[in-house]
């Protein structure tokens, strides 16, 4: 049995969109409410809404209360529209949400992943999860209509692809958007950066929800910041704002895999936390993770963490100076920009709490009073769900093209 695909155009003018996104946040309204609501004459939210439904962007249901008389008929968006998807590609693993045109998540995968094979290698197999969640729904791949997609790397914005990207090198310039258009031949397909990503999440879905100007920093392997201003992402003018771990905290220090000498992320990132720590095993320094290290054959940054926990004081001072470092940079971050919040996520944050004292501590000790007075510093609440959530959120985003004519 073939399914007839709906065709449904995606350019909406300035009016159209704000209607769509004010039953997106409200939820169903008649149309009084809605031209109130948004300071249109009746007459003009006649003629949006009647364009509205008739791309069947839009439904009516149900009736709402009486201002005396008739009992007007509610508005909501048409939820059989099609289908969104998030997908978080981490440098590990790969996490894939479906969700319905309004961003309700209806399921969830997830699975180890390496991202340095070639994009064909991972993309083939997350489309094919992709369209068997979708067959699960009972729908066909050209039912996808959106695709927020999360990459660890620089991402060129608006072609959807990454540039040079340190952890995936043989993705360089390739076009997520043209190969997935084949499988999915309706989705407008997103790419960002995973960071960015997390942002998107912990503004829809987190603790940053009330605020309108923070940063989210990504503790991982590597260090990165996603930037909300005035309630949207800031990407910068190439698209690669952010990119904290490459700030020098140290001349003398380890050379980075950028090349640089000194980067927090050599310094204080989670992988260089792990290789001091196996260093403080190694000269007999921590009994706790020389033991790591002849069970595991190396130490991590959590390893780092337990030791630190178990009361080892060498691990103890290597986590406050790596708070230390951090909390610096974030200083630096909170001068130049004043936000309300930090959110902090990421694999490192782990380690718990000691972590996030001294990055507290260095972070308010070093900044400008006046603009620490209200700051919060927080390890998201979110988890790896910031991710999927931002890339979901992403997609809704892109569901719709403003037209601008
Ligand atoms: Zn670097």
């Amino acid at each position: 049995m073939t399914v007839a695909t709906p065709r449904f155009d995606r350019t909406l003018s300035r009016p159209e969109m704000s209607i769509v996104d004010a039953i997106r946040l409200n939820g169903p309204h008649s149309r009084t409410e809605l031209a109130r609501m948004l300071d249109y004459s009746r007459a003009s939210m006649t003629g949006y809404v009647n364009r509205l439904l008739s791309a069947q962007i839009v439904r009516e249901i149900g009736q709402g209360r009486s201002g005396g008389g008739r009992r007007p008929s509610l508005l909501d968006l048409n939820s059989s529209l099609g289908y969104l998807a998030g997908v978080d590609i981490g440098a590990t693993s790969l996490n894939i949400a479906l969700a319905d045109f309004q961003g309700r998540i209806l399921s969830q995968h997830s699975e180890p992943a390496d991202v340095r094979v070639e994009p064909e290698a991972l993309l083939a197999p997350m489309a094919e999860k992709l369209s068997d969640m979708l067959r699960v729904q009972g729908a066909t791949p050209d039912r996808l209509i959106a695709l927020g997609i999360g990459v660890p790397g620089p991402v060129e914005f608006s072609a959807a692809r990454l540039i040079a990207p340190p952890l995936m090198p043989l993705w360089d310039g390739f076009s997520i958007r043209d190969y997935l258009q084949e499988i999915f031949p309706l989705a407008n397909t997103v790419v960002d950066n995973d960071v960015n990503i997390m942002a998107v999440g912990e503004k829809v879905a987190g603790a940053g929800k009330p605020f309108e100007n923070f940063l989210f920093i990504k503790i991982g392997t590597g260090i990165g910041a996603g930037i909300v201003a005035n309630g949207q992402i800031y990407r910068g003018s190439n698209g690669c704002a952010g990119d904290i771990g490459h700030i020098c905290v140290d001349y003398n220090g380890p050379i980075c895999h950028c090349g640089n000498q000194g980067c927090l992320e050599a310094m204080a990132g989670g992988l260089a936390i792990g290789q001091r720590g196996q260093r403080l095993a190694a000269a007999g320094q921590s009994a706790f993770l020389a033991e790591r290290l002849a069970k595991n054959g190396q130490v991590t940054s959590i390893d780092v963490g337990e030791a630190a926990a178990f009361g080892d004081t060498h691990a103890n001072a290597l986590i406050k100076e790596s708070g230390r470092m951090i909390g610096g940079v974030l200083a630096s971050l909170v001068n130049f920009y004043n936000p309300e919040a930090i959110f902090i996520g990421g694999g490192v944050t782990r380690i718990g709490h000691r972590l996030l004292s001294s990055i507290r501590q260095a972070t308010l000790r070093r900044s400008n009073p006046l603009s620490t007075r209200d700051l919060r510093v927080e390890y998201s609440q979110l988890g790896e769900d910031a991710a999927v959530q931002g890339a979901i959120a992403l997609a809704l985003k892109h569901v719709f093209v403003l037209d601008e004519s």
